[in-house]
């Protein structure tokens, strides 16, 4: 068996910048200077600069092999659950880069970028028609930012109607961390509604607390717990017979393309997040897309401008509508992150109606392939058929003294990127796993046999994964430093 020491000897070779050789250097800068020479202000000016002495091929390899250290969907799989790390096909970068797209500017006249409104236009028009939710603004650059703007919306309609006492939000204790801090910036109390002991809602408790002081519940369906809500018809019902409004979290749309529409479920809002189910590269935390869909009575409040068509002199023409009186006002700068909005459209229309129900098909079935295959091994606190995701507790293992987040650690020693852990918060050593629709059976075999060897080491090796990854730099840094003071420059003599 290899010891810690043994692979980090066979695997790990200093970075490159710790061999730094006083004289190697990699700039040449031409014997004549073509450009006047300038004073610096003296604060500008400085004595030494301390940077590693390298060779052009030393720091090229340097950034090279910086970038292979990292996990992506290009180079692992990637089961993250919520997350929906899917393969991005490249032509929706091909599509995002054309020069129609790049080569324009926010505030030239529409006449001259009607390819860009059209596109634009058709991206709402679609993504209504999945939400059965006609009427979509792009504006949101995320999904927490489309909670926020259809929270805003669905405020902003009670406040149309003089109904103010209207301030609190129901959020299932499942709920992801965005749904109640979401409500709490739109000025608004939450209250949490358990779950019962199918994964379901518990709709005692909802009937008990909806009453006239409640603006909206914000639910997510498929639940965190990759379950679709059995009663959901009920509750919506509810909600509305009392006066609420229903918001959905579409994070977990991936499980209901073409299958259920949440307009069709009885709810008010949902927001996208494109970067999840629309394959918008994501994961290194850079720009994403939100999106958010409302029925034909909450359209009047929708952020201002919305892309919309109307008939010209030679055929439809499309425009920027600012005429909206009672809109909650703008989210954002312009129309959103088009670049990523782009790459949805090209991914939506690649896969056309028939594809995108696939997707879903597929994903689900993958979800319940890793379900029904590691069911022996792990606990399933909700053992019923799931949706695009399928949540194990790892809480056998933890009684042999093995956490979740080692077999999550241990998991990258196998080249695999960890699940999501310790979410949903109410699942005891929770693994959110989530393979999506785009790896093939043996990859999903793979990882299956990874997840049994990793529960006999818990039980006969427990130090090795406890002790993982063992094949990473660095081990175990301090997550919480590693957030709020991240060291990402090198430091001489550091
Ligand atoms: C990812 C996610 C969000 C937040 O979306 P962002 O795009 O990260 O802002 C909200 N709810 C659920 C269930 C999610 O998985």
């Amino acid at each position: 068996m290899l010891t810690h020491e043994t692979i980090s000897e066979k695997i790990i070779e200093p970075l490159l910048f710790e061999m730094s050789t006083p004289g190697h250097n990699a700039g040449r800068l031409p014997a004549y200077l073509d450009v006047p020479a300038a004073d610096l202000p003296q604060e500008l000016q400085r004595a030494d600069l301390p940077l590693p002495d390298m060779s052009e091929v030393q720091v090229v390899r340097h950034f090279t092999r910086l970038s292979q250290l990292n996990f992506s969907v290009d180079t692992h799989f990637y089961p993250l659950g919520s997350c929906t790390m899917k393969y991005n096909p490249k032509v929706n970068d091909w599509a995002a880069a054309l020069t129609g797209f790049t080569h324009i500017h926010p505030y030239q006249p529409e006449a001259t970028a009607q390819g860009a409104l059209e596109m634009l236009y058709q991206l709402q028009y679609i993504l209504g028609e999945i939400a059965g939710l006609p009427h979509v603004t792009l504006q949101p650059s995320a999904g927490a930012h489309g909670e926020l703007t259809g929270l805003l919306v669905i405020m902003g309609y009670h406040r149309s109607r003089g109904d103010s006492k209207r301030t609190r939000v129901l959020v299932p204790d499942s709920a992801h961390g965005t749904n109640p801090a979401t409500a709490a910036m739109c000025g608004c109390t939450v209250t949490h509604i358990p779950t019962d002991s199918r994964g379901n809602l518990d709709y005692d408790i909802l009937q008990r607390e909806m009453d006239d002081t409640v603006a909206a519940i914000m639910l997510t369906n498929p639940n965190t717990l990759g379950l679709f809500e059995e009663r959901i018809l009920e509750v919506t019902t509810l909600v509305h017979e009392r006066g609420g409004l229903v918001y959905c979290d579409g994070a977990n749309m991936n499980a209901v393309l073409g299958i259920a529409r949440p307009g069709d479920l009885g709810c008010d809002v949902l927001h996208y997040n494109l970067h999840k189910t629309f394959t918008v590269p994501h994961g290194g935390g850079g720009p994403g897309a939100g999106g958010t869909a409302v029925r034909d009575t909450l359209a009047p409040f929708l952020p201002a401008p919305l892309v919309a068509r109307r008939d010209g002199p030679h055929g439809p023409e499309y425009y920027l509508d600012y005429d909206r009186p009672q809109s909650i006002g703008r989210v954002r700068a312009f129309y959103g992150n088009f670049g990523n909005a782009v790459r949805g459209y090209s991914y939506l229309r690649s896969m056309g109606a028939p594809g995108v129900r696939e997707v879903s098909e597929n994903a689900v079935l993958n979800a319940n392939y890793i379900r029904v295959n590691l069911a022996d091994a792990f606990d399933l606190p909700y053992d019923r058929v799931c949706k695009h995701e399928a949540v194990f507790s790892g809480r056998r293992q933890a009684r042999l003294g093995v956490r979740t987040l080692d077999i999550a650690k241990r998991l990258i020693d196998y080249g695999i990127h960890p699940p999501t852990v310790y979410f949903p918060l109410i699942v005891e050593e929770a693994l959110m796993i989530e393979p999506t629709e785009t790896e093939t059976l043996e990859t999903l075999d793979h990882f299956v046999a990874t997840m049994k060897r990793i529960a006999r080491e818990a039980e006969e090796t427990p130090e090795l994964v406890k002790e993982a990854p063992h094949t990473t730099p660095i081990s175990r840094p301090d997550d919480v430093a590693a957030a709020r003071k991240p060291v990402v420059r090198w430091q001489a003599g550091g």
